[in-house]
């Protein structure tokens, strides 16, 4: 980089419009790098250590007032041990056409997850897997001596149902698919994606992990939870609070079964909800508005970013999802310590993706600008 002061390099026309806008000045002394950033987003930059958050597909926004206000209501009960699941799992269960006994809830979709893992250890054998893909339920029952067959992503960076086919062996105990996935924001069609879930449940447990399930807008997405909701066995479905819901700091999550599952997941499991988690989501379940901002605001972010890559020509993933995946055409953590000193954390690496793409999490439009702007100047 030249010579510029990042403060030269960001001060640019829209700017120095917004660093205009900004009339408070923070009470914390900020550092030459926050200050930075003050001037360039119009936004209040709470403490010196601030970091724009682009690494972990979290929601901004959250959570929405009506959880925190249930999440202060309850504040008082949090000396007790009660927590009753039961009316959170009864609205969910309603939202998604089954009932109660086909609920799990767990300290995040991460929990669930993880028990799933453990029942794969159990049985033994492998797991048949995208590659990238999320890492949770892999590792774990890795670490219990499961092997993992990790199936790479076709041309057009999605799921190869056929070759996931071929790789399946006499031991394989489970099949493992996240749609959308992760870090590769794409969906399975639909259809092909229903066709593929029956046909390896007549044989496996098949575990789909739909974290991003209320993100996705490709019309030719389904969710397996209809699945579920038929009556089929030997597939479980996880959803969480984390992401659209902004919760991740309550881990609420949920796993969707036959109920013969459902009960053998809930006694292994080794977690427990806490009283405002619980609440809390289940306010935010029935917030429909809250969920509909989040969305609309999640697009405009993935907006301001892919302009920035079809004007650079950089290759992207259209994303289903709160984050999306870019050629940027470097190693991953060139990227990432850049952008750190300016404040901005991007994604961690997904080998063998990471020596050229970087996963880039969606947080307001006005710090994905900022993002845009970083970019352009250290790189365009
Ligand atoms: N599944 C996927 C695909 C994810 O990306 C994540 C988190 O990033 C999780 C599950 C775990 O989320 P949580 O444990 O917060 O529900």
């Amino acid at each position: 980089m030249s010579g510029l002061t990042r403060r030269q390099i960001l001060m640019g026309g829209t700017a120095i419009a917004a660093a205009s806008l900004i009339p408070t000045i923070p009470k914390t002394p900020l550092t030459p790098q926050m200050r930075f950033m003050r001037d360039s987003i119009a936004a209040d930059i709470p403490r010196p250590d601030y970091m724009v958050r682009l690494s972990s597909n979290e929601n901004p926004y959250g959570p929405s007032r009506v959880a925190l206000k249930a999440i202060h209501e309850n504040m008082h009960l949090t000396n007790r041990y009660q927590a009753d699941p039961r009316p959170l799992m009864d609205t969910v269960a309603a939202m998604n056409g089954v009932t109660r006994d086909h609920v799990v809830v767990g300290t995040g979709s991460g929990e669930i997850l993880s028990t799933a893992g453990m029942l794969t250890g159990m049985r033994g054998g492998s797991v048949v897997c995208v590659d990238p893909t999320f890492q949770s339920l892999l590792r774990y029952a890795e670490r219990a001596g499961v092997e993992i067959i990790r199936v790479p992503v076709n041309e057009a960076l999605n799921a190869d149902l056929d070759a996931m086919r071929s790789a399946l062996r006499s031991d394989t105990s489970l099949v493992y698919l996240v749609n959308p996935n992760n870090p590769i924001p794409s969906v399975i069609d639909g259809e092909a994606m229903k066709e593929f879930v029956l046909e390896m449940s007549e044989k496996y447990l098949v575990f789909v992990d739909e974290a991003y399930h209320e993100y996705a807008d490709d019309p030719s997405y389904k969710s397996m939870v209809e699945l579920v909701a038929e009556g089929h066995n030997n597939i479980i479905v996880s959803r969480t609070a984390s992401k659209i819901h902004g919760l991740a700091g309550m881990r609420v999550g949920f796993g969707y079964a036959h109920p013969d599952l459902i009960s053998e997941m809930r006694w292994r499991k080794t977690g427990q909800n806490t009283i405002l988690g619980l609440e809390a989501a289940h306010a935010s379940y029935k917030d429909e508005e809250f969920q509909a901002f989040s969305l609309r605001k999640n697009k405009e972010s993935r907006a301001i970013v892919y302009d920035m890559c079809d004007e650079l020509g950089l290759r992207y993933v259209k994303s289903n999802t709160n984050f999306t995946f870019i050629e940027t055409g470097m190693e991953n953590e060139d990227l990432q310590a850049q952008m750190r000193e300016y404040g901005i954390q991007t994604g961690r690496n997904f080998p063998p993706f990471n020596s050229t793409w970087s996963r880039i999490s969606m947080s307001k439009p006005e710090e994905m600008q900022y993002f845009v702007q970083v970019y352009k100047e250290l790189f365009a």
